[in-house]
């Protein structure tokens, strides 16, 4: 989609578990080649609201729109073929398969044999495909030199390059990261910082829910802050940063 289209939006989603809401009326929209972070304390409801826009959790009510199409309930298959894609805040990356195996996993998602080929069944020129793309992606990434390592030796800040890998294998035009800075020393972080820079300059829209306001502060174009399942305050980092909700917050912090 041409930068500055929306690209997805939330209307007014809410999502009770019990009769808590851990999302309540929450409106959102991203524009395309751009960055959006939410923020907010723990328990704010930024993991459910990633769950909400990819997919992987459908709404009590409201709905989420991916390039015009209602999308809302769908399921994550859907979403990932249509081109969204989300790391999650508990890697689910395969230990003892090979970092090239891992990023291949995430090819299959919009492959034409779906994700049961990962089982070996794909036919040869599938396979060849899916490892050229996964080899590409892990260069763009900074990994081409650790391909046949087990995924569970890489350090968690290569760690989480590989999970950004791994979706970009998927061909996105979306990615939802959730808390992809958690854990990371300041190196892998000024890494990960200039690597969604990069995606971003290729024209990658990139919606991520952290927890590290200063990382947040640096790299995103739009700041959603969220606190008790609604977005509170929002705006670029520096409106963010000026607003009187939270001035306080960030003195001494
Ligand atoms: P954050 O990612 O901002 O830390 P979460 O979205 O994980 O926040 O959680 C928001 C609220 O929703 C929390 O109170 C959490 O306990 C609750 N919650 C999240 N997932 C579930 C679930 N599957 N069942 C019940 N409560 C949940
Ligand atoms: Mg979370």
């Amino acid at each position: 989609p041409p930068r500055g289209d929306i690209i997805l939006e939330a209307l007014r989603v809410t999502r009770r578990f019990g009769d808590r809401p851990a999302n309540h009326e929450v409106s959102l929209s991203a524009e395309a080649g751009s960055i959006l972070a939410l923020i907010g304390p723990n328990g704010a409801g930024k993991s459910t609201l990633l769950d909400l826009l990819s997919g992987v959790d459908t709404p009590s009510s409201g709905a989420i729109v991916f390039m015009g199409d209602a999308v809302t309930g769908r399921g994550p298959r859907h979403y990932a073929e249509l081109g969204l894609c989300r790391s999650f805040q508990q890697a689910c990356l395969l230990p003892e398969r090979s970092v090239l195996d891992n990023t291949a996993l995430g090819a299959h998602l919009r492959g034409t044999h779906g994700i049961a080929a990962c089982a070996g069944h794909a036919d040869r020129r599938e396979e060849a495909r899916l490892l050229a793309e996964a080899t590409r992606q892990l260069e763009r990434v900074g990994l081409g030199d650790c391909l046949h390592q087990p995924a569970a030796s890489l350090p968690p800040g290569r760690r989480r390059l590989l999970e950004i890998a791994r979706a970009l294998a998927a061909d996105p035009c979306l990615l939802l990261l959730d808390e992809p800075a958690a854990g990371l020393r300041a190196t892998e972080k000024t890494e990960l910082a200039a690597l969604l820079h990069k995606l971003r300059a290729g024209g990658m829209t990139i919606l991520l829910a952290e927890h590290d306001r200063d990382f947040v502060m640096e790299l995103a174009d739009q700041v959603l802050v969220m606190d008790a399942g609604a977005i509170t305050v929002r705006g670029t980092p520096a409106e963010v940063r000026a607003h009187p909700a939270l001035r306080a917050a960030y003195v001494g912090s």
